[in-house]
């Protein structure tokens, strides 16, 4: 379980996030939804340890994770930017965290055109992960090709890929989608809605697409503001909006 306890986040004198409160179940599908500026990606940057908090507590599991470094959370983000390194093949690009995890935080340096390191067997063992990964996102055929050589979709596909090696307990994807066109962008929601029941992992689902939120979800948080509006199931959001801003997004006719 995920837990916020009165997450407060100030940018100066601005108040981003004004004590947020949320618990997320294991293997749970929730979207976090709001218009542009409401503290979305503050949050989920927050639980990712990219971003700290003014005050206020994250658990995961029921252990504080204030001071763990991101790459030691047992979580995985995916960016909508993708943010896959250009001249760094399909495969190497999805390997990423497996050829940055053996090194110490020290040690830590960016996978700039340094070859993988490690033994034979070690190289065996990232390969048939990277492969893995690539055939569940059927993507299998393109671990030689360079990003640019790839279309939209697909490189999302491969952000996935490198979020997927780490088999981490949680996903948290940022706008994933906001650069497909539209017809991938139904597409791919299918995919990862599928993803999620497939590995059992807790997806944290960012995204201003209130169609993408009620198709995906187990239950949505709706965001204004810096605060939660209310969470709910989408059915539940639809049938009983505790507020008209809340109506007025989910679309329901209240
Ligand atoms: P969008 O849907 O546009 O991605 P969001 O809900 O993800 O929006 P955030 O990125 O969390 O919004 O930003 C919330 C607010 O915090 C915005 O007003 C933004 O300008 C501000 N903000 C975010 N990061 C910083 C920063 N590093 N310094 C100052 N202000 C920031
Ligand atoms: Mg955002």
């Amino acid at each position: 379980t995920i837990q916020f306890r009165d997450i407060r986040k100030s940018f100066g004198d601005t108040d981003v996030l004004k004590g947020v409160g949320l618990d997320i179940a294991d293997g749970e599908f929730l979207s976090l939804v709001g218009p542009s500026g409401c503290g979305k990606s503050t949050l989920l940057r927050i639980l990712a340890g990219l971003e700290s908090q003014t005050s206020g507590s994250v658990t995961i599991g029921g252990t504080p994770v204030d001071g763990l470094h991101a790459a030691d959370r047992d979580l995985a983000m995916v960016f909508q930017s993708y943010a896959l390194y250009p001249h760094l093949s399909v495969a190497e690009n999805i390997a990423v965290p497996l050829t940055m995890r053996r090194l110490s935080s020290a040690q830590r340096l960016p996978l700039v055109g340094r070859v993988l390191p490690g033994s034979r067997t070690t190289r065996a063992a990232i390969g048939t992960t990277v492969r893995e990964a690539a055939e569940m996102l059927d993507i299998a055929h393109l671990l030689d090709r360079k990003p640019g050589q790839l279309s939209g979709g697909q490189r999302q596909r491969v952000a996935l890929g490198r979020a997927l090696v780490r088999d981490p307990s949680a996903f948290l994807l940022d706008e994933p989608l906001s650069n497909l066109d539209a017809k991938m962008r139904v597409h791919m929601r299918a995919e990862i809605a599928q993803l999620n029941r497939r590995l059992g992992a807790t997806f944290v689902y960012v995204t201003h697409d209130q169609a993408e939120a009620m198709t995906m979800s187990d239950r949505i948080a709706v965001m204004m503001e810096g605060e939660l509006l209310q969470v709910g199931t989408p059915d539940a959001l639809y049938d009983h909006p505790q507020d008209l801003r809340v109506a007025q997004f989910i679309g329901s006719p209240a």
